[in-house]
């Protein structure tokens, strides 16, 4: 695409603000220029830390003649034309700025040549201003050098570190780049000396391998999952090496986050990393990782800040998930090839071993689907769009059922055994109260005009709590002595006979106060799954999971435990391996 200045309008759009504060972002920008133009070999180049010196050099596609001036102007793109292309970026830049604002603050050399130019072009700026330009002879390709960053800045130049962070930070930046473009051959060379080189032949491992080297890159396992499929939701993928609990650091410096191949900094993915490790490492140390994500553009905004080092999730909630279940599983995966930990394979609690290797199921039934039944569990996926509840309790993978009464998971600190009925009531009663302050009580209809003959203490109770009942989406009319007819029940018993369900629920409360709470947590007690009843690994992982962003997930509404659990400390005392 030709380079044009873009209109006022788009560029209001574009989030503004510095982008070069210091010699490794002004790198940062220049590698993802070669990005952009398709190089697939690119060379850096820094001397005093990008203080004196730096050069990046591209074999992409050049920038026309015609254009070369235009290139260096603030908001001058080939990139983005309208503020609609904001929503579906494929190139890492489109704001028109880093050239602008790195020749601004230095003295910048550009060669270059289109592919379909005959004649390369050399334009020299000092400060933002031409000095020179004149036909070169000259590869196809692009080298930008930097001279004398910051020279007519003196308050930016003051903030710059010493030159051995700065270098630091630039060789930061270029293994960060190499590790996300592993089909790009990188080159680093500081102060005369090369420090770094990728092979470009595509292979992932090689790259981590030679950025963290051979030795650390030995105890690192590989990631490789996709978000199981959701109805409205994008699926993500997650791709890289992460490593095991016995290599850390001191600080989060080697979590390596990638987005659609941008090396993002976010706060809460490297949260999603550290808490993956979670019961594993000791607090103040921090995994080893690279990670690249990948999710249609259209899930995620660049145009947050003007570094790009941040994006914006459309479900961060999703992200963070995908992200953490996919190093739990990997890490307790690897946990269990080791040699020493043989018992967790073998399933002490079911006769039948269970394949948890399998990939995750997806959740395929919609919100508006009714065709509940009896071993069904009266509760809805969770809507994407669902504000993204905090999560109170580590995430469980579920392993089993026994007893047809409790749920076995593994977490971060041991096993947990669920009692399936006490956490079902947990949920139900956070979800109904939920609805009850958002006042849209989930109903449905009765269709089959269902009556109930009550006990005469029952018809008492009810005429105590009608109020309450009905905020709760009953709707019934007498039909009769002691009998009622029902037009609408809430939702979460629309399966049920509620000739079966309601006197229990009026026996249940004929024994409280008949507030709100108490009616919410009596209908929580009949729609929620009964012990005896055999759940699908299906159920049993959408219960766990809701469990798992419950305010108070601990007990039933009625005080009862919900889980328990068995610490990996325990569990090697009974096992004599402490
Ligand atoms: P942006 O990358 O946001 O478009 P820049 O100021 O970084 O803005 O670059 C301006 C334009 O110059 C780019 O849109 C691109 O057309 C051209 N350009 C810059 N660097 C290169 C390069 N290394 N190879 C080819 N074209 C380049
Ligand atoms: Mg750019």
């Amino acid at each position: 695409m030709e380079i044009i200045v873009l209109p006022e309008e788009v560029v209001a759009r574009i989030a503004a603000g510095e982008a070069v504060e210091r010699p490794a972002s002004a790198v940062k920008e220049l590698i993802e220029n070669a990005i952009d133009a398709g190089a697939s070999s690119l060379r850096v180049e820094s001397v005093a830390g990008g203080r004196q010196l730096i050069r990046v050099s591209d074999n992409g596609a050049g920038i026309p003649g015609m254009e070369i001036e235009l290139a260096c102007k603030r908001h001058a793109t080939s990139k983005l034309r309208a503020t609609e292309d904001l929503q579906d970026l494929s190139t890492l830049g489109f704001r028109g700025e880093a050239l602008a604002s790195i020749a601004a603050v230095s003295q910048t050399t550009i060669i270059t040549r289109h592919r379909d130019d005959p004649m390369g072009i050399s334009l020299r700026l000092n400060g933002g201003r031409v000095e020179r330009q004149r036909p070169i002879g000259a590869p196809a390709g692009t080298v930008v050098a930097v001279e004398n960053l910051f020279f007519n800045t003196p308050a930016r130049l003051k903030f710059l570190k010493s030159d051995r962070t700065e270098k630091r930070n630039i060789h930061g930046v270029v293994t960060r780049y190499a590790m996300a473009y592993p089909h790009i051959a990188f080159t680093l060379k500081q102060d005369e000396r090369e420090q770094f080189r990728s092979s470009g032949r595509g292979d992932l491992a090689d790259v981590v391998a030679g950025v963290f080297g051979r030795n650390h890159f030995k105890r690192m396992i590989g990631i490789e999952t996709s978000s199981p499929a959701r109805i409205a939701q994008p699926t993500i993928a997650v791709r890289g090496y992460t490593s095991l609990p016995d290599l850390t650091r001191r600080d989060r410096s080697r979590i390596a986050l990638f987005v659609n191949g941008r090396a993002i900094q976010d706060n809460s993915l490297s949260h999603a990393v550290t808490g993956a490790y979670e019961g594993m490492i000791k607090s103040g140390t921090f995994p080893f990782a690279v990670l690249l994500i990948s999710l249609p553009t259209e899930f995620v905004d660049v145009n947050v800040h003007p570094t790009k080092a941040q994006v914006r999730f459309r479900d961060p909630s999703q992200v963070f998930s995908t992200v953490q279940r996919a190093l739990r599983q990997a890490l307790l995966e690897a946990d269990l090839d080791e040699p020493d930990a043989d018992q967790w394979r073998t399933d002490g609690f079911t006769n039948e071993a269970i394949d948890y290797r399998r990939p995750a199921p997806s959740f395929a039934r919609t919100a508006t689907e009714d065709s509940f039944h009896d071993a069904d569990l009266g509760y809805i996926p969770e809507a994407a769009d669902a504000p993204a509840k905090p999560r109170t309790l580590p995430i469980l993978r579920v392993v089993g059922q026994i007893g047809a009464t409790y749920i076995v998971a593994e977490g971060p600190a041991g096993l947990y055994l669920i009692d399936q009925n006490a956490a079902h009531e947990r949920i139900l009663y956070e979800k109904i109260c939920e609805e009850q302050r958002a006042d849209s009580p989930l109903a449905a209809p009765v269709s089959d005009s269902q009556t109930v003959l009550l006990s005469p203490e029952h018809d008492i109770v009810l005429g105590e709590c009608a109020g309450v009942l009905s905020e709760l989406g009953f709707e019934i009319e007498s039909f009769g002595p002691h009998t009622y007819v029902f037009r609408a029940c809430p939702q979460v018993i629309a399966s049920s006979r509620l000739a079966d369900v309601f006197p229990t629920m009026l026996e249940n409360l004929s024994r409280k106060r008949k507030g709100r709470e108490e009616a919410i947590a009596a209908l929580a007690a009949v729609a929620a799954v009964k012990s005896g009843q055999i759940l699908s690994m299906e159920e049993m992982q959408s219960l766990v999971a809701q469990l798992e962003r419950c305010a108070s997930p601990l007990a039933s509404p009625s005080g009862n435990n919900t889980l328990i659990r068995l610490t990996r400390e325990q569990l090697a005392l009974e096992f004599r391996r402490a």
